[in-house]
Order: structure tokens, then C-alpha cells, then sequence
């Protein structure tokens, strides 16, 4: 079985997760969405909320799991025996620390290989945190967002 891990921080899934989570069904029997509960990114939300948050946002399609792990990634995704670790890929911005560690990961593990998907164009400008930064001045995430992390953002901002 070919199963793919897509770890992040998710503080919340947007759209663009939302394209790259579509793309990698088609290429993996089985993908796991793993949150990491690295409390060093200080998350908006907590890992139970963006645990539901995925769950809710995934849940028609089928061979998608959500999960969290504190572990080290790699140690993590050979122990759920993962072919590949799965990584969106935006602008040039972000290849130079997915670059970095690809290669860590591949030298503290060969038998996992790195995987980068590209989003449909129209999300390579999207990232969790302008997404916050717009919710928490009341500015519409309706594009950015699933209507149900809309929601939740509204209501995480409401007293601002
Ligand atoms: P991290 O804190 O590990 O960057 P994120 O949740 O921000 O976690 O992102 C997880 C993965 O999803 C990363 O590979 C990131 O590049 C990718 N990603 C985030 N936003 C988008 C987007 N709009 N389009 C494509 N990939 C994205």
C-alpha cells in the first residue's frame, strides 16, 4: 500500500492544503494529514480544533486520515511505514526551506522519499497566516477557506 504523510502546521487548512491533500489522493492508496503539535509556532488554534478543522474540511473524500504527531517527522512516517512524506510547493519563496529539509530528512532516513505538489495558480499566494491576519481584522476569508474554517475564524475573532 502506498501511503503519503502530508505534515504541516494547519493554523487553519486553507484552500491551498485543501488542492494539494486532492492532488495527492490520486498518487497515494492512502494519505495521512498530519498535524504537528509544535507548540514553537504558538498555533492560533489548538491541535484539537485544527484536528476537526481538517476532519470536517476532508470529509468526502475517502482514503484520508488526519492525525497528530510530536514526534520528529521522519521517525513518525516510518513508523506509520509511510512511502513518502508529502510537501506543497508555492513559489520560489518556499524552496529553500523545503530544500534543506528534504535533504535532512532524506539523510536521517533513505528509505523515505519527499514528495512536492504545486497547487493550482490561484492559491500560490495563500498561506494560513495572511489568512489570519485578514479574519482578524474582519476581512472575507470566504475564497481562501472552507465555509466551515470561515466560520470558526469569525468567531476565534469576534471580540477583536
Ligand atoms: P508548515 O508550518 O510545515 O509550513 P503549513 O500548514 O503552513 O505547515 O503547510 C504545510 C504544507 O502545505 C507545506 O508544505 C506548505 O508549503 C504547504 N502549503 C501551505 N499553503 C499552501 C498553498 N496555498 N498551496 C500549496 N501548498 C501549501
Amino acid at each position: 500500500m502506498r501511503l503519503g504523510i502530508y505534515p504541516g502546521t494547519f493554523d487553519p487548512i486553507t484552500n491551498g492544503h485543501i488542492d494539494i491533500i486532492e492532488r495527492s489522493i490520486l498518487l497515494f492508496d492512502k494519505v495521512i494529514v498530519a498535524v504537528t503539535t509544535n507548540p514553537a509556532k504558538s498555533p492560533l488554534f489548538d491541535i484539537d480544533e485544527r484536528i476537526e478543522m481538517i476532519e470536517s474540511s476532508v470529509k468526502m473524500m475517502r482514503n484520508v486520515e488526519v492525525d497528530s504527531f510530536d514526534d520528529l517527522l521522519v521517525n513518525y512516517a516510518l513508523k506509520k511505514q509511510a512511502t513518502a512524506i508529502i510537501r506543497g510547493l508555492r513559489a520560489t519563496s518556499d524552496f529553500e526551506f523545503e530544500f534543506q529539509m528534504a535533504l535532512v530528512n532524506r539523510k536521517l532516513s533513505n528509505k523515505l522519499v519527499t514528495v512536492f505538489l504545486m497547487p493550482n495558480e490561484k492559491y500560490t499566494y495563500l498561506n494560513s497566516t495572511i489568512v489570519k491576519e485578514v479574519a482578524s481584522f474582519h476581512g472575507d476569508v470566504g475564497r481562501f477557506v472552507p465555509s466551515e474554517i470561515n466560520k470558526k475564524l469569525i468567531e476565534k475573532f469576534k471580540h477583536n
